[in-house]
């Protein structure tokens, strides 16, 4: 069975030259004479290779050194309770409602104080994202939460939004690594790892140094980030494996020329679908064109069976995974750093035939 070009929204492709390193260096490990998943966390080569993983994820993001870096567990939604439990001082926060993970995010934050909605784009079933001011927010509120990129929906963020001093807390975990960012702008980021870093199991925190130390003493210790940082993420025995090959896909980012000749490859990728789409009058592109994401393209035929039929008639051409999420349907082609361009190409040259070959 040859590799398929798998457009899964998560867990998702990985690239080849790090599965075929992984493989490599499965049963052991340089000199260790065992696998990584058999090492002890506090041996020599496991702190080499989260010092490394650190290392090259702060050069590809240019993470500054007031910024700490942490290996965690529960994936993104874990953090959704971390951010109120860990930022909460009022015990005000506002968020931003651009689709179904901020609005977790939101659920979960009530749990802890009071949360309010500052903006939100559902009642255009999250077709776009929200645009703000400063205005928008509360200026008691203790932090600003949104999610990036809005992996169901297909839309993404063209701006940063301005809270003023209140720290930005963004949920990155379908767009982290598929171009730059400038980390400055954010109080924390988080990303569970399994778009677009490594297997799943791992969450990754980046948090501005003068966020840590306010935790609410009721938070369990495996929540709390400033116990987290203190222990270099190793208050416990961290995701170890997807950690390595995390530390794997940051060495294959930074081979490749980092993240701004990864921004031009998904770039490229993306508008080849996009404009596909723009240039015909068969699928339907319900995303906002300002609010695309680069990384998440959902369209639809406006006709269900035929929507059932175009993934599943995809899964038999190679294209497996491109049934839409329920709450929006249709199809979507989840396209991040591993998907190759090839794969894109195949894509809109089935869309192309599946058009003529089924008129509505
Ligand atoms: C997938 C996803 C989540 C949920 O991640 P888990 O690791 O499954 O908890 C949260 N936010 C975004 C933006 C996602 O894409």
């Amino acid at each position: 069975m040859n590799r398929v070009y798998n457009f899964s929204a998560g867990p998702s492709m990985l690239p080849l030259p790090v599965l075929e390193k992984a493989a490599a260096e499965l049963v052991n490990y340089g000199e260790a004479g065992m696998s990584v998943m058999e090492m002890s966390h506090r041996s020599p080569d496991f702190e080499a290779i989260i010092q490394k993983a650190e290392e090259n994820l702060r050069k590809l993001m240019a993470i500054p050194d007031n910024y700490k870096v942490l290996f965690l567990q529960g994936g993104a939604s874990t953090q959704f309770a971390a951010v109120p439990l860990n930022l909460m001082k009022t015990g005000k926060a506002d968020y931003i409602l651009s689709g179904q993970f901020s609005t977790k995010a939101y659920k979960e934050g009530q749990k802890y104080g009071d949360c309010a909605v500052a903006a939100s784009s559902k009642d255009a079933n999250f077709a776009f994202v929200p645009e703000t001011t400063r205005e928008s927010f509360r200026p008691d509120a203790d932090y600003v939460h949104i999610c990036f990129n809005n992996t169901i929906y297909g839309t993404k963020y063209w701006y940063i939004p301005d809270t003023g001093d209140i720290p930005l807390v963004a949920d990155l975990s379908s767009c982290i690594l598929s171009e730059p960012v400038d980390v400055t702008k954010f109080g924390v980021i988080y990303a569970g790892a399994q778009k677009n870093m490594a297997p799943a199991g791992l969450t990754v925190a980046i948090i501005r140094e003068d966020l840590l130390g306010w935790t609410n003493p009721a938070t369990p210790s495996m929540l709390d980030w400033k116990l987290m940082a203190d222990n270099g993420s190793m208050y416990n025995t961290p995701p170890c494996y997807a950690i390595y090959m995390a530390g794997l896909v940051y060495e294959w980012l930074l081979s490749i020329g980092g993240l701004e000749e990864m921004k031009k490859r998904n770039q490229k990728k993306a508008a080849l679908l996009y404009d596909y789409l723009d240039h015909q009058d068969y699928y339907i592109a319900p995303v906002q064109p300002k609010s695309r994401s680069m990384m998440n393209v959902t369209f639809i035929t406006g006709i269900e069976d035929l929507d059932k039929k175009f993934a599943k008639e995809a899964a038999a051409a190679g294209m497996k995974n491109l049934k839409g999420h329920r709450s929006v349907g249709g199809m979507r082609a989840s396209i991040y750093n591993a998907m190759p361009y090839e794969g894109v190409e195949s894509l809109v040259a089935f869309m192309k035939d599946f058009a003529e070959k089924n008129p509505k």
